[in-house]
């Protein structure tokens, strides 16, 4: 039987998904500054909340409220109040963060609809540098499997970003966080910036589609398909 799929309403990319997330994987987004990947998961988050479902939100960026009430309109009260928010201020936070979304999802007391971590791997950027280097990348390993094991067993839709960085090698922006990352994950979704509003999606990894790309574009009231036309 196919798995239900969370559409995210953003109709280009909810057909390059194929209807949309699925619950019971980790979907990754990685894509450098400005792609809108913040705006994608607050686009998700918002309508999952709007549903009545709880969206459980590891926020490590400062979610703008001012983008949250753009998209949620009138109804940002009551979005909100399905909103558990954690603002991590490091790894070590950030950890417990997702230990405890998983938890709750994982207790199934209340209904969870949907897992935000965004993003990911900033803290662990910070790291990696310096001589916790080790420790970093085994925090994020315990994270992601966590998730990973949440998303199977609760069948909770899981959304996470990831970071760039420059291959000086070929000039290409190649996802942080190494091999381990990318098998966790098994849809990932590269963000692109289009001259002006317009945005890419590429389906770099999907267990049953194939490579595809869809365009976007970020308006004043969240994200869009493509400029019609
Ligand atoms: P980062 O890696 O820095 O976190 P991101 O991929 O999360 O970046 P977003 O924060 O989702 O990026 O997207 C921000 C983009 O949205 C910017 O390109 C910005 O110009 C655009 N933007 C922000 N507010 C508006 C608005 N009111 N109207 C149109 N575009 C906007
Ligand atoms: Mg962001």
């Amino acid at each position: 039987m196919p798995e239900p799929r969370l559409p995210t309403g953003i109709p280009s990319i909810d057909r390059l998904l194929g209807g949309g997330l699925e619950a019971d994987c980790v979907t990754e987004i990685y894509g450098e500054g400005g792609s809108g990947k913040t705006l994608f998961c607050l686009e998700v988050a918002v309508r999952v909340a709007r549903e009545g479902h709880w969206v459980l939100y590891v926020d490590t960026e400062g979610v703008s409220v001012d983008r949250l009430r753009a998209i949620a309109s009138d109804e940002l009260e009551r979005i909100l109040r399905k909103f558990l928010l954690s603002t991590p201020k490091d790894l070590e936070e950030q950890t417990r963060a997702i230990a405890t979304a998983c938890a709750l999802a994982r207790e199934g007391k209340r209904p969870v609809g949907l897992i935000v971590v965004d993003s990911a791997t900033f803290f662990y950027r910070l790291s990696l540098s310096g001589s916790d280097e080790d420790e970093a990348r085994q925090a994020l390993s315990l994270e992601l499997a966590d998730l990973v094991v949440t998303a199977l067993r609760a069948h909770v839709p899981v959304l996470i970003t990831n970071q760039v960085w420059r291959n000086l090698k070929d000039g290409t922006l190649e996802p942080l966080g190494g091999s381990f990352l990318n098998h966790a994950a098994k849809t990932i979704l590269k963000f692109e910036r289009l001259p002006g509003p317009r945005r890419r999606a590429v389906l770099v990894k999907h267990r049953s589609l194939p490579e595809a790309s869809a365009e976007f574009r970020i308006t004043a009231t969240g994200l869009d398909g493509p400029i019609p036309g």
